[in-house]
């Protein structure tokens, strides 16, 4: 995203905090940026980063000099950013060894080093141990910024060895009037943030076409086999291809939708409490562990939301 958007409006209390700290220079050797997920931790991370190697010296990113058409070319030669080499697949161990080197090597330029690690869960164990040497002594002016949107998945060692920076989703006005802005043709962003679960970047992304044609999949295949036109089974074959987070994410908003009313007009169903229990332990197990059979989780899931669809509704 550009850079005329960072930090956003819900943002703005860390950014001015880590500029205090860079202009006291009291920057610790690692951050752990913590919060929920589609708020725009990763964009703030990667736009601090640019700042420190700006040649500017500003408040922001100039955007202009060297160093920052560097870090736009995603080829500045003082900037690692780690992640999975495939979306839900973990962090591996020699991806983490090679910073090691990063660290000892001297800086290309003078000035800051900076090591950016998104999603940091998805360190694996023996990931995250080969981590805790780099993050004691990464060398002087080395900051390391770790964004996790489940910092409790970080073993210890990890977490204390960072300094804790929190973030929180924007209230709805604010998270609806950045939305607004970024989509001005959306015929609905209320209805998308909710969607969303009020995480405007995660409402974004559901505003993409190739998202909303799996949105419009997940849709025909909650209501067949809610109504029983399709057996779970079936619709779990069709399901495994889906995007687990976005379509887990749509299934729960709907669920939740089901529920609120279930309460409202007071007649909770239970089976509707075991779904939502199918759904959070189906979001916990692939957390764990991105290589289980998608289509045998998808199978319980479509089960449970089965029962839960004959209580009516659907
Ligand atoms: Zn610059």
């Amino acid at each position: 995203m550009d850079t005329e958007f960072w930090p956003l409006p819900w943002q703005e209390q860390q950014w001015a905090r880590l500029l205090e700290l860079s202009a006291s220079a009291r920057l610790p050797h690692a951050l752990l940026l913590a919060g929920p997920s589609g708020t725009g931790k990763a964009g703030f991370a990667a736009h601090f980063a640019k700042l420190l190697l700006c040649s500017d010296r500003g408040n922001q990113p100039c955007g202009s000099c060297r160093h920052c058409r560097l870090v736009a070319a995603g080829s500045h030669p003082d900037l690692v950013r780690v992640q999975p080499a495939e979306p839900g697949k973990a962090i591996r161990i020699d991806q983490v060894r090679a910073l090691r080197e990063f660290c000892a090597a001297r800086p290309h330029q003078s000035g800051w080093r900076v090591i950016l690690i998104a999603p940091a869960e998805a360190l694996n164990a023996s990931a995250a141990n080969a981590l805790l040497k780099t993050l004691e002594e990464p060398g002087a002016e080395t900051l390391l910024l770790l964004v996790t949107h489940e910092p409790g998945r970080l073993p210890a060692t990890v977490r204390s060895r960072c300094r804790l920076l929190r973030f929180a989703a924007p209230d709805r006005r604010a998270g609806l009037a950045w939305l607004r802005h970024r989509l001005p043709d959306a015929a609905d962003a209320g209805a998308l943030l909710q969607a969303a679960g009020g995480r405007p970047l995660r409402a974004l992304a559901l505003a993409a076409p190739e998202t909303a044609a799996q949105l419009a999949q997940l849709e025909r295949l909650a209501t067949a086999v809610a109504d029983g036109t399709l057996v779970p089974p079936a619709a779990a074959a069709e399901s495994a291809k889906l995007d687990w987070a976005l379509a887990s994410d749509a299934l729960l908003a709907r669920l939740a939708g089901r529920i609120r009313q279930s309460v409202v007009q007071r007649r909770p169903a239970p089976v509707l409490f075991d779904c939502l229990d199918a759904l959070v332990e189906a979001r916990r197990e692939l957390a764990a562990s991105p290589n289980l059979n998608a289509e045998l989780v998808w199978d319980r899931l479509w089960l449970a939301w089965r029962r839960a669809g004959a209580a009516g509704g659907g």
